[in-house]
Formats: structure tokens, C-alpha cells, sequence
């Protein structure tokens, strides 16, 4: 494995892996970067053709040095299927779903906490906590588990409520917030030189970058090292973006793909979407003025979206714009509808997988999208999570045959 170290996107200082930080001094953020010339000699699709069916089959491109700190649950290779159905109806050669909701606690999010963890795992560290709209608090307490790392958990109050007993199954420490994501933050924060809790939040370590990166990777290989056209994601924090992106220099890089990168679509709720703001208001962006709404102005649902303030819009505005990208709002209406008709096709779409459907609609009414790209949504979760479980109708309750049958009628 080839060596790798910490670098500033913004001036290029460097750091070592060790110092585990996630923003350097200079407010730029930190992100991993490795030997590619020694990684290339051995990341070839032959040599991955013979490895482990999960996210660690990219071990020589990920920063974690012993195979032994690998605190693995099965993460990654999740399905990519073709969504012919659907095609039908649209403006497009090819549509294709990620289904990332195929993942250990049903989200993308496992494959950043089991890098983070393995991580802290690595260096002997024996308490973790982490501010979350409730994926990356389930994730953590699952991996954390798994590690024998003790989790704190801090989750707006309004969490999906099957998501929060998700963590308390795994045995986190469970915290639910009067506030937004960042009001958890900021107790994460302050708690940090009591309670030696190491702060796994957005940005704030190198590993989740590193392990939502495989997305990327998985697409790529996936296609046969040929990437689509264009690439739809639900954005909140953006490390999801950030490692995708990452992942396609890092390969372009290596010289195992060429030509275009895929057009790059952030999507996020109309009631929360600073990223589209800070998107369309680039020149304020380049003087540092960046609007985060305000906390009455958040409206939208509680779901992975929902981040009003990120840590790296910058960053986030400055991918889509070298990806040829966009980001677009869409309403809750839109993207209700839009997990109805996805799971009219048989796919369990969260809210945030469903907005990639609503977004990509959106587009096509733009004419954004041409008829011969090739277009992935993905569904970062799974629409379980999201249910609000109720007690049984008793309109659907029945003893026998004849009984049903009086109830068809
Ligand atoms: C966290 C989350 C997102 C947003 O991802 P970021 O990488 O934070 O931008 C999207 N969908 C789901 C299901 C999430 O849990």
C-alpha cells in the first residue's frame, strides 16, 4: 500500500494522516492524497477482477494502512440497475439507479463510517461522536459497535423515529436535539474537551470523504471504466459529492478513464438549499459572502438535505461548476410523487433518492438533459427508514377467505 498524507484544497499546505484533521488553518479543507504513480501499479480492473465483494476491494486507494483495522459490515458493490421502465418516458438514451440503500444501516453513509471508524480504530481511539439529520448517527453507532468504539449520537428532534431507534439498537448513546443539525454540532463541540469524544461530523476527519469516494470508484468500474454523462445526487454536507468528484481525478489521474467527466447535479429540498443559493450567486461566493438561511427560514422535511449551513460550500460550488454541473430545488410535493413512482417500479426510494428523480424531471423540462446522455440517480437510502410506522387498519383485517372477499367487493 502506497503511503498517503493530508492535503489543503485551498493553499496546498500539507499534513500527515496522523494530525486526523478534516479543515486546515487557513479554512480550506483537508483531503487525503496518495502516491498514485505506486497506487496505479497495482489499482488495475485485473488485479481488482480477484478481490473482495464489499467497498475495500479499493484498499490501495483508501487510507487505512493495516488490513486488520478494517471495521468492514459489508459495505459497497450495491446494485446499479437499469431503469428501462422509466426510460419510456423520457429524453434520454440510458437511466440508470444507484441503489445505495442496499447498504449496512440502509445508506451510503456506512461506507464513510467505516472508513472514519476503521480510522480511529487504527490509532487506538476509544470514543466517537457525531451531529447527523440521523444516517450518519445510525451508521456511526453500527460501525462503532463493531469496533468496540463507544458512540454519541446527536440528532434533530424531528429525526425519522425508526432512524433513532436504529442507533439505540446498536447501543449509542442517543441524543435528540431541540434544533437543526448544526444545533447538534455545536453540543458535539463543546463537549469535546470533557468527554474526549472524537468528532466524526462533516469535514471534520478525513476518513468519510475517503469512504463515500468508493462510490465513485464502484461507478466507474461498474461501467466497465467508461463514466456516464451525468450524475444526480441529493446533496446536505456535500462529503458525498466531494468524494465522487475525488474519486474521478484520482482515477482520470491513474489513466483509467478518459474523456469527458460526467455533468455533476447537486439536488436539494426548495425549504433548505443553500447550495443552490450559493450556486447562483457565485460572484458573492468568490467574496467569501455566503447565504446559509436562516433557522425560521429552514422548511423543509428532516432528512439528509436538510444542512442549511455546510462546512465547504466553496468547495461544493467550485466541483459542480469544473463538472459542468448544476444544482437544483425541488419541492416536498415533488419529491413525494416522485418515491410513489419510483416505488411504482419497484424501487424503495428515500426522500433523498426520490429528490434525484423530482431534480431529473426538472431537468428534463429544462432540456438540460440530451437524448443520447446516460443518466444516474442515486438512492442513497432506503425508504424503510423514513416509514411512520402505524397501527394495522382494521378495514385490512381479516380471519378467512369469504371474509376478503367481502371486503373486495
Ligand atoms: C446524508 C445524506 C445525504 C446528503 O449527503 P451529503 O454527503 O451529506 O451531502 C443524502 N441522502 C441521504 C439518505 C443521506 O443520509
Amino acid at each position: 500500500m502506497g503511503d498517503c498524507w493530508l492535503k489543503c484544497n485551498l493553499c496546498a499546505k500539507t499534513a500527515p494522516l496522523d494530525t486526523m484533521k478534516g479543515k486546515c488553518e487557513c479554512g480550506g479543507t483537508l483531503l487525503v492524497e496518495y502516491d498514485l504513480e505506486k497506487v496505479k501499479t497495482t489499482f488495475t480492473p485485473e488485479n481488482l477482477q480477484h478481490r473482495l465483494h464489499n467497498m475495500w476491494r479499493y484498499h490501495d486507494l483508501l487510507p487505512v494502512r493495516n488490513e486488520a483495522s478494517r471495521i468492514s459490515l459489508g459495505e459497497g458493490c450495491t446494485p446499479l440497475l437499469r431503469m428501462n421502465a422509466a426510460e419510456a418516458h423520457l429524453p434520454l438514451k440510458e437511466l440508470w439507479i444507484k441503489r445505495e440503500d442496499q447498504n449496512p444501516t440502509g445508506s451510503f453513509k456506512a461506507r464513510g463510517m467505516s472508513m472514519a471508524v476503521s480510522l480511529l480504530h487504527e490509532r487506538g481511539i476509544s470514543k466517537a461522536a457525531v451531529n447527523s439529520n440521523g444516517n450518519a448517527a445510525s451508521a456511526l453507532a453500527a460501525y462503532a459497535a463493531r469496533a468496540g468504539i463507544e458512540a454519541y449520537v446527536f440528532v434533530p428532534m424531528d429525526c425519522p423515529p425508526l432512524i433513532v431507534e436504529e442507533c439505540m439498537q446498536y447501543g449509542a448513546h442517543t441524543c435528540l436535539v431541540d434544533g437543526l443539525i448544526h444545533d447538534a454540532g455545536r453540543i458535539v463541540e463543546e463537549g469535546k474537551a470533557e468527554q474526549h469524544w472524537f468528532n466524526v461530523g462533516t469535514l471534520k476527519e478525513p476518513g468519510r470523504v475517503e469512504g463515500k469516494k468508493t462510490m465513485g470508484l464502484e461507478l466507474a468500474e461498474q461501467f466497465g471504466w467508461r463514466l456516464p454523462d451525468v450524475i444526480v445526487y441529493p446533496t446536505g454536507g456535500g462529503s458525498g459529492v466531494i468524494g465522487i468528484w475525488k474519486a474521478f481525478r484520482e482515477l482520470r489521474e491513474m489513466g483509467l478513464i478518459q474523456g469527458e467527466v460526467p455533468r455533476f447535479v447537486s439536488v436539494q429540498e426548495e425549504g433548505c438549499k443553500p447550495i443552490v443559493d450559493h450556486f447562483e450567486e457565485l460572484a458573492a461566493v468568490r467574496h467569501g459572502r455566503v447565504h446559509s438561511p436562516a433557522e425560521s427560514e429552514v422548511t423543509s422535511k428532516p432528512t439528509g438535505m436538510r444542512v442549511p449551513s455546510p462546512p465547504d460550500p466553496q468547495l461544493l460550488v467550485s466541483i459542480l461548476r469544473e463538472m459542468n454541473g448544476t444544482a437544483v430545488a425541488v419541492t416536498s410535493e415533488e419529491i413525494e410523487d416522485a418515491a410513489k413512482r419510483l416505488g411504482a417500479w419497484g424501487i424503495s426510494a428515500a426522500p433523498e433518492g426520490a429528490a434525484t428523480w423530482a431534480g431529473l424531471i426538472r431537468l428534463c423540462d429544462e432540456g438540460s438533459i440530451h437524448s443520447e446522455d446516460r443518466v444516474v440517480l442515486f438512492n442513497t437510502a432506503h425508504a424503510l427508514k423514513y416509514l411512520q410506522v402505524s397501527t394495522p387498519n382494521p378495514m385490512h383485517i381479516v380471519k378467512d377467505y369469504p371474509e376478503w372477499r367481502t371486503l373486495i367487493r
